[in-house]
């Protein structure tokens, strides 16, 4: 049997699994329907065919998982766990995602769209490294000794301690559905919190198993809880008053709604909302390096990525040529059901999505940008959700495909002559997620890096991202950072402690 037909038999085999009942919520340790009996659909994007029905969460069900998860704050085998202990669990979940990696990667694809190969590299392998990561953060997370000055003269210890936040409602979109809820889950169980992880409603399956496998390592009922279903319960999740914290990944009109709703016990708030990244190009760049890259850039993932380079400022000597490089890669993507080995660009992730990105591009067109490549549905690909690597040519600084997050394959391009207006230019945004830069000139690089309003600055290269360094957005990008000890502290309190010793 060729890799193709082994892919494409699990599939089917993991399909018909799927199709057998509806996916339960998952509170206090066990698999239950939703209070209402309601289910939702789940749909593969590829197909345009139900996958799987999902257990829909309402307000009841968010009760019941906060109260589980408040329970389980207090539950002395999660609150005294030692720290190597602690640091053990999560490389035992890490172990455990390792192992069922080809069935994850496969729930992914056919729940989100994405090639199954690639996710299993990218994203599968990243949440592993994520887990890993944050089982080291336990064991050397603690506070410090500072030396105060009392007016008195009193001779005073003061020291801090760093302390759960509490219960984590932790909200995810569904453009990288495992990684983003690794990124939230496995600080925030690091910091020793308890989490209800609320997946997005188009891709809620590996965040199911995920909860399955943390159970699996030895995660005690009530700290990983799931609930599935729609906007309502993310935000009875917000609105409810035993949670104390919310990490949100998503669009930046959500993150606004999220910020209103968390008012009630001020709850603790961190966002990673939209962007609308440029890839600043200056004449003296490696035009074949970034061509690679900044097609990979906007392409990978469908487009569908946060970070996603979207708007391109080439500088007018090497426009023309820079642009033909980029389309000539689009050109070699191997367009289809993520499925079969040889794909590295599948369907958009629902039907919503391909009608917001084609609205996109005749919004451009109306603006009088020029569709260089791409546009539409690619033909013969049956009934998903495909939709072509976009080029939109002529864009201008004051066009919505430049201004505002298209969430799929349509690089903006722009050109520029003037070094001071393209700072402004590409600090002319909302967003300040990320930022490239291509140009062999050191000083040049590190002024633009400096110049730049983005979390994140790539110099010669696009789209690292590391467990070890702060990832998050300026601007309407978001509030915090995620990774590095940075994730830890969202997760955590900390205490000062005075001791009089006098
Ligand atoms: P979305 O904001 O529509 O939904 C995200 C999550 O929020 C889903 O789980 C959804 O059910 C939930 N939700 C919806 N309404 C809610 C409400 N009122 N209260 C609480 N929760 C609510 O985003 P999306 O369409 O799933 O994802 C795309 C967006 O995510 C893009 O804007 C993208 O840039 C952003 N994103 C950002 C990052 C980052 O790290 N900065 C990473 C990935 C995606």
């Amino acid at each position: 049997m060729s890799d193709r037909d082994a892919m494409f038999a699990a599939a089917e085999q993991l399909g018909s699994a799927l199709a057998r009942q509806p996916l339960g919520l998952i509170i206090d340790g066990k698999s239950v329907p939703a209070l209402s009996g309601k289910s939702f659909a789940t749909v593969n994007p590829a197909t345009g065919l139900e996958l799987a029905q999902v257990a829909e969460g309402g307000v009841a069900d968010v009760d019941a998982a906060v109260q589980a998860a408040r329970k389980a704050l207090g539950n002395p085998a999660w609150r005294d766990m030692s720290a190597v202990d602690r640091s053990k669990l999560l490389n035992r979940l890490a172990d455990l995602i390792e192992r069922d990696a080809d069935e994850l990667a496969l729930l992914e694809c056919m729940d989100n769209g994405k090639p199954a190969t690639l996710t299993k590299a990218v994203e599968i392998e990243g949440s592993i490294k994520t887990f890993r990561y944050f089982a080291g953060w336990p064991t050397k997370f603690g506070g410090e000794t500072l030396p105060v000055s009392p007016r008195s003269g009193a001779k005073i210890l003061n020291y801090t301690v760093r302390e759960p936040v509490g219960v984590c409602a932790l909200i995810v979109p569904w453009n990288y559905p495992m990684s983003m809820a690794a990124w939230k889950v496995a600080p925030a169980l690091a910091a020793g919190c308890t989490v209800i992880l609320k997946p997005a409603e188009q891709t809620p399956l590996t965040a199911l198993r995920l909860a399955e496998l943390a159970l699996e390592a030895g995660v005690p009922p009530g700290v990983f809880n799931v609930i599935t279903g729609f906007g309502e319960a993310g935000a009875a999740l917000v609105d409810h008053p035993g949670v104390d914290k919310v990490a949100f990944t998503g669009s930046t009109e959500v993150g606004k709604a999220i910020v209103r709703g968390s008012t009630g016990n001020l709850k603790k708030v961190s966002l990673e909302l939209g962007g609308k990244s440029p890839q600043i190009v200056l004449p003296d760049a490696d035009l074949d390096a970034a061509a690679a890259s900044i097609a990979a850039g906007i392409f990978f993932n469908q487009g569908q990525t946060c970070t996603a380079g979207s708007r391109l400022y080439a500088h007018a000597s090497i426009h023309d040529d820079l642009i033909a490089r980029i389309a000539d890669h689009a050109a070699r993507l191997t367009i289809g059901n993520g499925l079969d080995p040889t794909v590295n660009f599948g369907p958009l992730v629902s039907q919503e999505q391909w009608d917001r990105v084609s609205s996109y591009v005749e919004i451009g067109k109306a603006e009088g940008a020029e569709v260089l490549i791409g546009g539409g549905r690619p033909k013969a690909l049956g009934e998903g959700f495909f939709f072509e690597p976009t080029i939109m040519a002529n864009a201008g600084r004051d066009m919505r495909i430049v201004r505002e997050e298209i969430f799929g394959p349509v690089l903006s391009a722009l050109s520029w002559n003037d070094p001071e207006d393209l700072v402004a230019q590409a600090n002319d945004s909302d967003f300040g997620l990320s930022a490239g830069i291509w140009t062999n000139d050191l000083r040049q690089a590190h002024r633009l890096a400096g110049a730049v309003k983005a979390g994140t600055v790539w110099i010669n290269c696009f789209n690292l991202v590391d467990n070890a360094t702060p990832f998050g957005g300026f601007k309407q990008s978001g509030w915090g950072r995620e990774h590095g000890r940075q994730a830890m502290e969202l997760y955590s309190e900390i205490k000062s402690i005075w001791v009089n010793l006098s």
